[in-house]
Formats: C-alpha cells, structure tokens, sequence
C-alpha cells in the first residue's frame, strides 16, 4: 500500500469520525506508516520534530486512537508504544527484544497464520472462549542483541 493510499483512507476514516485530519496528526500518522515497530511517544517525538510538540503528542495520539486510526502495545517494561491499527497495515505480530526493548513488526506466511489461528481457537476453547482475533508477541534478542 502506497503511503498516500493510506493517508487517504484515514483522511476518509477520520471525515466519519468527525476528527479533523490536522497537520500535526498527518505528521504522526506518516511517521508510524514509515516505522518498522510500534513506537515510544519519545521516538515519535524524535521522528516529527517541532511539527508536533511532545505536549500535544500525547493528546494527537490519544485523539487517533479514539476515533481507531492507532492502537497502543504495552511493552514487558509498561513502555506504551503506539502503532497504526491493522486495518490500515495488515494483520502482523511482534518481536521483542528483551535487551534493547526494540519492538519490530513481523508478518508470517499465511500457512503459518492458519496454524496460530487454530492453536489460539484449541487453546481459548479450554475455557469456552470465542476468539475473535489475537496478537503474537515472541520474547528474545534482536540480531544485534543476540
Ligand atoms: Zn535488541
Ligand atoms: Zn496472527
């Protein structure tokens, strides 16, 4: 998906949520679009610069979130990250790394897919749970931590 696709499908999204598409949450959007993780609001921070002061980030991304453009992750560490809703990016998983804490997205092939989907559907079926949906966190070191 090219970037400008994106950013128009949350234009479009956002139009129906009644939030207005400012310049600061185009910032914020196209920065997590370019990201290869869910990110800290320090390292959006870095990412945006001025365009978005760290003040208002807070309130940009809870904004976002709200109106279900971002989702947040909780890292093992109570870090919040912050990443753009698989609706926009696509079903995917995460890769944590214990030591540098670096969190990278990873998406499987869907023949690997429809085996976690049917060992989440066995596992939830021990406590008559109907999964709807699940996230995939693998816990270790990142190439340059191993
Ligand atoms: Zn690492
Ligand atoms: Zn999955």
């Amino acid at each position: 998906m090219t970037k400008s696709t994106l950013d128009r499908q949350v234009e479009v999204h956002l139009l129906d949520h009644e939030v207005r598409y400012t310049q600061g949450r185009r910032s914020v959007v196209n920065a997590l679009a370019r990201a290869a993780g869910p990110m800290s609001a320090a390292e959006l921070s870095e990412v945006v610069g001025e365009s978005v002061p760290l003040s208002s980030l807070y309130r940009t991304l809870s904004v976002l979130e709200e109106a279900g453009v971002v989702a947040h992750h909780l890292g093992a560490k109570g870090l919040t990250r912050y990443e753009l809703a698989e609706w926009l990016t696509g079903h995917h998983h995460h890769l944590v790394c214990v030591e540098c804490g670096q969190v990278a997205d990873i998406e499987i092939p869907s023949s690997h897919e429809e085996i976690v989907r049917d060992l989440v559907a066995r596992i939830a079926s021990l406590a008559s749970f109907q999964p709807s949906d699940h996230a995939l966190e693998i816990e270790g070191r990142c190439a340059e931590c191993a």
